[in-house]
């Protein structure tokens, strides 16, 4: 090997130390990559421990930049459909490196061709390689993408009978949202047939439906009716509604109602009540009770959570429920106030979160009395906000201006959790395990067969790519 030749033999040694352990390094990260798409697979990110990623896990506990946990988790799910490549890592016989390459682009079909590329060259062979791969396999999806966004469209036309007919394609995104939308609209009609009691009681009990109650005869709709209504429900809800589908603060209006007496009191616990409870069956003039505009009754903490920061409008009842003073619509949190916030917060301060965006949390609830002061509010992300008020999680400000979280069940979450205890001899330590996994791993595991001659990179890609000849 040109670089070591003629090199002291205690260079050659301290060469060999580093490529050795490098490979014990390598074969040690294949174990960490089963265990992180274990962990992922099953779901311990966010299992109570209430992460948005996996990578986000990682970021916090391990300490790893955004970045680097992303592509740990990527690659540990890549090789688990990548077996060939998974063990060549595992037996040091590939780097870290290569096989990160390697697995942006590796399918179960390319993979063994692939896996020679990783033995045969350099670690900047194959990144080159990989890119010229992609570049490959970009062409053909844009051919698609293309071919796909072309093919859109939709026909409506009027049959001779009547009837409106439709027809079409739709982008894959596209139809997700509307095959989303109809499911959301199916389940919506289901409910308003069952509250409105399409169960008719002097009908014998074996033509009712076993679980759904509702009266089986000539009518009840097929699944195709059922879209159709679904359909139909979707068109009048946007008209009704309007197209524009509102940026996310504006979404949601939260009407309070408040009874006059329980407004006059200043008591932080009887306030508390005022945008506590959703109970259908409440009078409008119980005390506290919390109902989206649309007349959608919503839990206690649900109500609180999007009272927390959003347009507010508070009216004020009398005795018999009849609204006697209706307050003016404000922000709870006046837009100056929010710029100051993010500026402070820079997004989600849940731990490990850090996503750029998100809600002013009142740490301590304005209907409680908490003022909207910089020192009350946090901002957090749309789904922390909701583990917030929610799931039981908790946070509050410290006397030193520093947030504290805490788990469901009460432990701290710490922002930066204490580093996993190190052996004194990490090397040897690491050397033994991969010893007890029947490893034998020596200085030139993973030197690449490469010669030294120049990489044809074009004629590599045609050789190996196995769309390239009909892209080129
Ligand atoms: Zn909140
Ligand atoms: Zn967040």
């Amino acid at each position: 090997m040109p670089p070591t030749v003629g090199a002291a033999p205690e260079l050659e040694r301290l060469g060999d130390e580093i490529a050795e352990l490098s490979a014990q390094l390598d074969a040690a990260t294949a174990r960490l990559l089963d265990l992180i798409r274990e962990f992922d697979a099953r779901g311990g990110w966010g299992n109570g421990s209430g992460f948005r990623s996996c990578a986000h896990w990682l970021t916090w506990r391990v300490g790893m930049d955004p970045g680097a946990a992303r592509e740990r988790v990527r690659v540990a799910r890549a090789l688990g459909t990548l077996p060939r490549l998974a063990e060549a890592l595992a037996c040091g016989e590939l780097s870290y490196s290569k096989v990160r390459a390697l697995t942006r682009v590796a399918t179960p079909e390319t993979e063994e061709r692939l896996l020679k590329v990783g033995r045969a060259g350099t670690a900047e062979h194959v990144e080159r390689i990989v890119r010229g791969w992609r570049r490959v396999d970009r062409i053909a999806e844009a051919k698609q993408g293309i071919q796909r966004h072309r093919s859109r469209g939709l026909h409506v036309y009027q049959d001779e009978d009547g009837m409106v007919v439709i027809r079409g394609r739709l982008e894959p995104e596209t139809g997700a949202v509307l095959m989303k939308a109809l499911e959301a609209s199916r389940e919506a009609l289901y409910q308003l047939a069952r509250n409105n009691g399409v169960i008719n009681k002097n009908v014998p009990a074996e033509t009712l439906h076993p679980e759904t109650g509702l009266l089986v005869c000539e009518d009840t709709p097929t699944w195709s009716q059922q879209q159709a209504d679904a359909l139909g429900l979707l068109a009048e809800t946007a008209l009704h509604h309007g197209i524009d589908p509102g940026t996310p603060g504006e979404r949601y209006q939260v009407v309070v109602h408040v009874d006059a007496p329980v407004l006059a009191e200043s008591d932080a616990s009887t306030a508390a009540d005022a945008c506590g409870t959703a109970d259908a069956s409440a009078a409008s003039n119980a005390p506290g009770q919390s109902v989206l505009e649309n007349g959608t009754h919503v839990s206690a903490a649900t109500s609180r959570r999007l009272a927390c920061d959003s347009t507010r409008v508070v009216m004020r009842h009398d005795a018999d429920g009849h609204a006697t003073d209706v307050g003016a619509r404000t922000r709870t949190i006046p837009p100056a106030l929010r710029r100051a916030l993010q500026h402070r917060d820079h997004g989600c301060r849940f731990p490990g979160c850090g996503l750029p965006f998100g809600q002013g949390h009142h740490i301590r609830h304005w209907a409680n009395g908490g003022p909207t002061t910089l020192s009350n509010l946090a901002m957090l992300c749309r789904r922390h906000h909701r583990a917030v008020h929610e799931d039981g999680y908790q946070v509050e400000r410290l006397p030193d201006g520093e947030l504290q979280f805490r788990l469901p069940d009460g432990r701290l979450f710490p922002d930066v959790p204490p580093r996993a205890p190190v052996p004194p001899d990490p090397a040897e330590r690491l050397r033994a395990q991969n010893e007890a996994e029947d490893l034998h791993i020596h200085p030139r595991v993973a030197i690449p067969d490469w010669s030294g001659e120049r990489l044809d990179l074009g004629w590599a890609i045609d050789v190996l790519h196995p769309l390239a000849a009909s892209n080129s």
